[in-house]
């Protein structure tokens, strides 16, 4: 349709079928025509309009400004346009934005309004967010930074003024590593680099060292994010920096402090360890000679005196040995000998030992029946703590009293309790029952002892696979007690065979390695030879059988394989453990005397992983063993050149 066939009838329909807001006014504000938007948005008839001034359905904030409007078109030459924006009064009674277009013409005013309500809320809530977003990035101690790629900063948060002590006019627009220690500039841009390099939202975290404008130097840790507009373009990275001066401070703090107090105490163990073994030659001598006076000497007198000499020496050289240990077990180079055992025997050996001792005090010794049950320890050390434990219950305990000796058995292992009628121990001083020399105000009791047999005892236990642990009630007494792995049947059946002999090189040892071998020299051989591999623990079975037991309860990282064993052949020793999941897969190095090559080709292709003949080079294999665990996943931190003093077989 051209302009010239355009008719009045299609301007009023134009008018009329408009959805913006369009109306005539007098110049007096009266209501002359309204379009049907009118009604259909905003509620309102002609008629309605027509009982007022319009002023009256604007809102109130918003009367002045528009009064103000309304005079300019009135007064303003014909056609000039004025625009503005005010709330409009709906018949609901909720207000609109209008947006106003209006022209003045021949005293009359033509207006069109166009609703803006959803966008002028859309802004609003999104400046209260932005305000919000300020508050917090104001409020923040960490320094948030804004940079291009080129690392030049866009902008910062107050926190970074607060940080380096740089203001915000300083920093934007300037290089953002002008802050970073010069030494340290190198790591930190290429972080940044890697990070621009990567997609939107790539990561980035890194630590460096920064001047602050008082001269002290900070460690900061910064997390970095990349982001980029929504074409994929102007790449950003938001660095969140924090000052972590005083925790790297600290952490350093605390690392000195636990390097010096290692090495303090690897000194204490060594110095005790050496003092140890220096006392126990001169006191050989005195107990020795004192044994010969004893034998020689006829005086009563003179033997009461040599009596005295040969006590004191024998409890010198009990306490010596403890040292000693203490300090072995402090260094985890405790060495204990496991084999499956009878604890009814060895309760029954040591209630022996301590009845003298319990009728000086006047205390009931009550050992109820122990169950016949072999368990998992050595011999030796569990009568060292036992005695221990008793002992303990006999000098701490009340005139009269008693204690009691009770064996339980809970899912695959024994607990031997000695529970005391004493004075009980206070739950505050509990912790401190096992530290070396600690007697918790015992000296003063007037009770010998020496506070650390409980600390050794504890080691010891800990050191054979068991646990040692105390229940006590202040005033009824204490329960010490330990538990132990029990012996399966395989082994206590193979052990009548022949008593068994396991070593442990080590208390907390990173990888263990079983060697099944019947000849004593040899397993010291590979003893002595491991020792310069402080971090495996090295278990020895002198029989096949118990071999495969202890392989497949301890699943070692290495099982070292002697071929003829006194009970089975080490090819059935190889089959059943093949045959076991939990064994299946442990690469296993035959060490045979048997050098023939069908017997090697057989063992290989049963699935050993290697075969050395004896007499075997030490270096070879101490370096078959190295490498073996090394394919396991060990990257031992090995000291190579360690084979002086280890004699060759
Ligand atoms: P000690 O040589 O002093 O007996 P221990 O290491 O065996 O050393 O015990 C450490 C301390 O624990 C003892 O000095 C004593 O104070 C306390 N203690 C040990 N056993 C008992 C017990 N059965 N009842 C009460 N206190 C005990």
């Amino acid at each position: 349709m051209t302009r010239e066939k355009l008719g009045a009838s299609d301007v009023g329909e134009f008018f009329s079928t408009s959805t913006d807001l369009m109306s005539i006014l007098d110049s007096d504000g009266t209501w002359k025509i309204v379009n049907a938007a009118w009604p259909n948005s905003m509620g309102w008839t002609l008629e309605d309009l027509q009982s007022g001034p319009f002023i009256d359905l604007i809102h109130p904030d918003d009367v002045a400004a528009t009064l103000r409007e309304f005079d300019r078109l009135v007064s303003l030459p014909d056609a000039t346009l004025v625009e503005f924006r005010n709330r409009q009064r709906r018949r609901d009674g909720g207000y609109r934005w209008i947006e106003w277009s209006c022209q003045g013409r021949e005293g009359m005013v033509f207006s069109a309004g166009r609703d803006i309500t959803s966008q002028v809320e859309n802004q609003s809530a999104l400046a209260a967010s932005l305000e919000t977003t300020r508050a917090i990035l104001d409020a923040v101690v960490d320094s948030i930074i804004t940079v291009d790629d080129n690392f030049r900063v866009l902008d910062v948060s107050p926190g970074t003024d607060r940080i380096y002590g740089v203001s915000k006019v300083d920093r934007v627009g300037r290089n953002s590593l002008t802050i970073v220690y010069s030494d340290d500039r190198m790591h930190v841009a290429s972080e940044l680099h890697r990070l621009f390099k990567g997609g939107d939202g790539n990561l980035t975290s890194y630590r460096f060292r920064a001047q602050h404008v008082d001269g002290r130097m900070l460690n900061i840790e910064t997390r970095g994010r990349l982001i980029r507009d929504a074409n994929g373009d102007a790449a950003r990275a938001v660095l969140v920096s924090r000052d972590v001066t005083e925790s790297v401070a600290d952490e350093m703090n605390l690392k000195q402090a636990k390097e010096a107090a290692e090495r303090a105490n690897k000194a204490k163990s060594e110095f005790m360890s050496r003092m140890s073994h220096e006392l126990r030659t001169p006191l050989n001598s005195v107990l020795g000679f004192a044994q010969i006076l004893e034998m020689e000497l006829t005086s009563p007198d003179e033997l009461e005196m040599v009596g005295y000499i040969h006590n004191s020496g024998k409890y010198l050289l009990e306490l010596i040995n403890e040292v000693l240990d203490i300090s072995r077990i402090e260094a985890g180079h405790i060495s204990v000998m496991i084999e499956p055992l009878v604890l009814k025997e060895l309760v029954k050996e040591c209630v022996e030992l301590v009845a003298p001792q319990a009728s000086d005090f006047g205390i009931t010794i009550i050992s109820s029946s122990c169950y016949d049950v072999q368990v998992l320890g050595d011999q030796q050390r569990l009568k060292q703590v036992l005695l221990n434990l008793l002992s303990n219950a006999i000098k701490y305990n009340r005139p009269e009293g008693t204690v009691t000796l009770t064996c339980s058995q809970e899912s695959g292992r024994v607990r031997l309790s000695v529970t005391d009628t004493g004075p009980g121990i206070n739950p505050e001083l509990r912790e401190r029952l096992f530290t070396p020399f600690d007697r918790l105000d015992a000296e003063s009791s007037g009770i010998e002892g020496t506070g650390l047999g409980l600390a050794l005892s504890k080691g010891l236990i800990e050191a054979i696979g068991g646990t040692l642990g105390v229940d006590s009630v202040v005033g009824q007494g204490s329960t010490f007690w330990f538990e132990l792995p029990i012996a399966e049947q395989a082994t206590i059946l193979s052990s009548r065979a022949r008593p068994s002999l396991v070593r442990q090189a080590t208390s907390s040892p990173a990888v263990t390695v079983l060697y099944i071998e019947d000849d004593v020299a040899n397993v010291q051989l590979v003893e002595r030879l491991l020792l310069k591999r402080p971090s495996i623990r090295l278990i020895t079975a002198l029989q096949g059988v118990l071999g495969v037991e202890l392989a497949q309860q301890y699943e070692p990282s290495l099982i070292l394989l002697d071929v003829h064993l006194t009970d089975i052949h080490g090819f059935d020793v190889l089959e059943r453990l093949r045959g076991d999941s939990r064994t299946i897969d442990i690469p296993v190095i035959v060490l045979s005397a048997d050098a023939a090559a069908w017997q090697q080709r057989r063992f290989k292709n049963a699935g050993v992983d290697d075969y050395l003949s004896k007499p075997f080079d030490l270096q070879h294999l101490l370096d078959a063993i190295d490498r073996h665990l090394f394919v396991a996943g060990f990257a031992l931190p090995f000291a190579q050149p360690a084979l002086e003093g280890v004699p060759n077989s």
